[in-house]
């Protein structure tokens, strides 16, 4: 992590997911965000392509990542929201509302029609968050919560299933990162960069 704990990253491919897209140009602009290869300085190096991302309200956005580049190693990272779930068509928010409806009881074809999105999505990404994965998932949001605020970690309660006490961990870190940092940052967001845009197994 880096500066305010708003970045993670994955060693392969070159990418670092952020918590606070707000905060990138001028921590890039101030040289505050380090390569995670060599620890120099990045720098701006342009744009990745921009791609469209489906909201929870069936509108599209266009989302044109910024690019960086180490003025020590010169490899270059793209910095991609947290809210852009990598290779997936819809924003985390909206793989995050499938995942609290499946938690609450719901079928993946309620889910998907409340959602208004295909059924055979929805049920990817529900296969696509459980088992081993989960169980990462659930282990990536307790280790955050643990450095960021641990007294948030006693007040969660068991919940019925596996993929509820994951959310709940979420819940837990997300409080914990807005306890200490800035208060409205986006939930799906943060937990995209907890994950390091892994909310989903990679397809
Ligand atoms: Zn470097």
């Amino acid at each position: 992590m880096v500066g305010k704990a708003v970045y993670s990253w994955w060693e392969y491919p070159s990418v670092i997911i952020v918590a606070d897209p707000g905060q990138v140009d001028a921590d890039l602009a101030t040289g505050r965000l380090a390569c995670p290869h060599c620890g120099g300085r990045l720098r701006p190096w342009a744009h990745a392509t921009s791609r469209r991302v489906r909201q929870l309200d069936g509108s599209t956005t266009l989302v044109r990542p910024r690019r960086a580049r180490c003025t020590g190693c010169r490899a270059t990272q793209v910095l991609l929201p947290g809210t852009l779930v990598p290779r997936r068509a819809d924003a985390a928010q909206v793989i995050g509302a499938a995942l609290v409806a499946k938690a609450r009881g719901r079928g993946w074809r309620r889910i998907a029609a409340d959602l208004d999105r295909p059924p055979a999505t929805v049920r990817r990404w529900l296969r696509a968050a459980r088992g081993h994965h989960l169980a990462w998932l659930r282990h990536q949001a307790v280790r955050h919560a643990a450095l960021l605020a641990p007294e948030v970690l006693a007040d969660l309660a068991a919940q019925p299933t596996d993929l509820g006490d994951a959310l709940a961990a979420f819940g837990a870190a997300v409080a914990a990162w807005r306890r200490r940092y800035v208060r409205h940052a986006e939930a799906w967001t943060l937990i995209g960069a907890f994950t390091r845009g892994r909310l989903l197994t990679p397809i």
